[in-house]
C-alpha cells in the first residue's frame, strides 16, 4: 500500500514562478521563515501540484477570506473592464454610423470604404468583449476557485481516500472491478448506436459541418494505433472509427457507435502520448457507457441541425449567441465541438464524471500514465478561451468534483507494471504534423474571414493572443483599442512558452 501513495508524498517545493503580484494577499502574509508563495500564486498551479502540495500547507481563515474577496473582486473588476468596453465600442459605433448617414450619397468611395470597416471592427471588437465578460472571465475565475478548495478540502479527501483504499472499501465504488475492464457491461446494446453514428456522419458530410481528414498517412495511423489500444483495453465491444480532422480546433469527440474523431488541433497541444490517451480514453468511455443514446432517447439526428441553424443566424446578425463567436473571432472559424449537439455527443453533467471515471480506467488498462487527462484538461482550463469550446467543459460540472474524483479514480487504480507518459510515435507524429500545420497557418492568413466581413479589405482588429498558463489577471488588463489607428502587420503565430 505505501507504494500505491508514494507518488502522492510531498515534494520539495520549487519557487521557480513567474506569477503577477497577487491581488492583495500580500498583505496579510505572515513573516514567514522559509519562502513560502502566497496562497494567491499557488493557485497559478497545476492540478497535480496541488494535489501533491495541499496535504502540506495550511491557512488561516483570514489568509482564505482575503483570497476568496480577492477573487471575487478582480472577477467583478474584469469582467467591468470589458462591459464597458463593450458599450464604448457601441458608442463609437453609433456615431460612425451617423456620421455615415450624415454624408449620405455623395460620400466618397474611400472614406465610405474606412467607415465601413471602422463599424465592422468595432462590431467585433465589441462581441469579443461580451464574450469575454459573460463566458470566459467567470469560467477563468471558477477555475481559480476549483484550485483554491482544492488547497483546503484535499487534505481531508485525501485521508478518507486513503482509510478506503486501506479498509477495501474502495471496491464498493462504482465500476470497481477494473481487472474485468472487457468483460463487464457498462450499458447493453452498443450495438444499436452503430446506425444513430453512420447517421449522425452522413449529416454532417452532407451539412458540409465535417472537415476533411488530415492528409498524412502516418499521422493518422499513429492516433489509430493509440485509440485501437485504449479500445482493446476497455468496455468498447463494437468496431472503432478513428479519424484526424483537418481543423486547428482544440478538441476530440465520439459520435455515438463507435466514430472517434480527433482534431488536428488537438494533437498540437498534446504533450505526450498520455495526455492524447487520456483524452481519447474519455471520449471511447461515453460510447461505452451510451451516453448519447441515454440523453436522445427518441430524439434524432435533426437536434445536430437545430444548432447549426442557430450558429448560421449569429454569422448573419452579428449577435454574441455565445463563446461560437468568439471563436471565430479568436482564430477563424466554428468550432465543430459547438455546432455538434451536446445530446448527440453524451455530455451531460453526471456523464462527465462517469466519462472522466471510465477514462482513467481505460488508460490504466492500456497502460498510460494515468495523470494525462487531468494534466490536459488542467492546460485547457487554464488556457482563456478554451473553456467553453471543447465539450468536456461545456455543460460546466464544477473543475473541482471533476478534478477530485478523477484524482481519486488515479489512486484507486492498482500500481503494475510501467505506465507510459511518451513516446518515440508520438513525437515521430509532432515532426510530421509540422508541416501540415505550417501549410494549413499560411492558407488561414490568407482566408478571408467568413464572420461578418461584409466589407472586403480591411485591416482587422488586432487578436488577443492567450498562451497557455497565462494568468487571467493578464487578460483583464487588455486595454480597448483604438480602431482609428492602423494594426500592425499580422505577425507570426507565438509560439507556445513553457507552463509554469
Ligand atoms: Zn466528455
Amino acid at each position: 500500500m505505501n507504494e500505491l501513495f508514494r507518488k502522492c508524498t510531498a515534494s520539495a517545493l520549487s519557487c521557480m514562478m513567474s506569477v503577477l503580484p497577487c491581488l492583495s494577499a500580500q498583505a496579510q502574509a505572515p513573516p514567514a521563515p522559509a519562502p513560502q508563495l502566497t496562497l494567491h500564486q499557488y493557485l497559478q498551479k497545476p492540478y497535480l501540484d496541488l494535489f501533491e502540495l495541499a496535504p502540506t500547507l495550511s491557512f488561516t481563515p483570514p489568509e482564505v477570506d482575503t483570497e476568496r474577496q480577492a477573487l471575487k473582486r478582480g472577477e467583478d473588476s474584469c469582467r467591468n473592464r470589458f462591459k464597458d468596453h463593450s458599450r464604448q465600442y457601441s458608442r463609437q459605433m453609433e456615431a460612425a454610423r451617423k456620421e455615415l448617414k450624415q454624408a449620405g450619397p455623395k460620400l466618397e468611395n474611400q472614406p465610405r470604404h474606412q467607415l465601413h470597416c471602422k463599424i465592422q471592427n468595432l462590431e467585433l471588437l465589441r462581441s469579443e468583449a461580451d464574450v469575454l465578460s459573460s463566458q470566459a472571465i467567470p469560467h477563468a475565475y471558477d477555475n481559480l476557485n476549483a484550485k483554491l478548495d482544492l488547497l483546503l478540502k484535499w487534505p481531508e479527501i485525501y485521508r478518507q481516500t486513503t482509510a478506503a483504499i486501506n479498509d477495501g472499501s474502495y471496491n464498493q465504488r462504482r465500476w470497481a472491478d477494473v481487472k474485468d475492464i472487457g468483460f463487464r457491461e457498462i450499458a447493453p446494446g452498443q450495438r444499436d448506436d452503430i446506425k444513430r453514428g453512420q447517421e449522425a456522419v452522413e449529416e454532417l458530410k452532407r451539412a458540409g459541418l465535417l472537415p476533411p481528414q488530415v492528409e498524412s498517412k502516418a499521422v493518422q495511423d499513429y492516433v489509430r494505433s493509440v485509440a485501437e489500444r485504449i479500445a482493446k483495453h476497455s468496455d468498447l465491444k463494437i468496431p472503432l472509427h478513428v479519424s484526424v480532422l483537418e481543423s486547428r480546433e482544440i478538441n476530440a469527440f465520439a459520435l455515438p457507435g463507435g466514430y472517434l474523431y480527433i482534431e488536428r488541433g488537438l494533437l498540437e497541444e498534446a504533450e505526450d502520448e498520455a495526455q492524447l490517451a487520456g483524452v481519447i480514453a474519455h471520449e471511447i468511455a461515453h460510447d461505452t457507457a451510451r451516453h448519447s443514446a441515454k440523453l436522445m432517447k427518441r430524439a434524432t439526428i435533426a437536434s445536430i441541425f437545430y444548432q447549426a441553424a442557430q450558429v448560421a443566424a449569429v454569422l448573419l446578425t452579428g449577435g454574441v449567441a455565445g463563446i461560437g463567436l468568439y471563436y471565430a473571432l479568436q482564430y477563424g472559424y466554428y468550432g465543430l465541438g459547438l455546432v455538434l449537439s451536446l445530446k448527440l455527443l453524451g455530455v451531460s453533467r453526471d456523464y462527465e464524471l462517469e466519462a472522466d471515471q471510465l477514462g482513467v480506467q481505460y488508460a490504466w488498462s492500456a497502460g498510460y500514465d494515468t495523470t494525462g487527462f487531468i494534466r490536459f484538461f488542467d492546460k485547457m482550463a487554464t488556457k482563456v478561451g478554451y473553456v467553453n469550446g471543447v465539450s468536456w467543459f461545456r455543460t460546466h460540472p464544477p473543475f473541482f468534483e471533476r478534478m477530485v474524483q478523477t484524482q481519486r479514480e488515479i489512486l484507486f487504480m492498482p500500481r503494475e507494471g510501467t505506465q507510459i507518459t511518451q513516446t518515440p510515435e508520438f513525437l515521430q507524429m509532432k515532426k510530421d504534423l509540422a508541416p501540415i500545420t505550417a501549410k494549413a497557418d499560411k492558407e488561414d492568413v490568407n482566408k478571408p474571414s467568413l464572420l461578418l466581413t461584409k466589407e472586403e479589405g480591411c485591416a482587422p482588429p488586432r487578436k488577443l493572443e492567450y498562451k497557455p498558463g497565462q494568468p487571467i489577471d493578464q487578460v483583464c488588463s487588455v486595454e480597448l483599442q483604438n480602431v482609428d489607428q492602423p494594426q500592425p502587420a499580422e505577425e507570426p503565430q507565438p509560439t507556445s512558452q513553457p507552463q509554469n
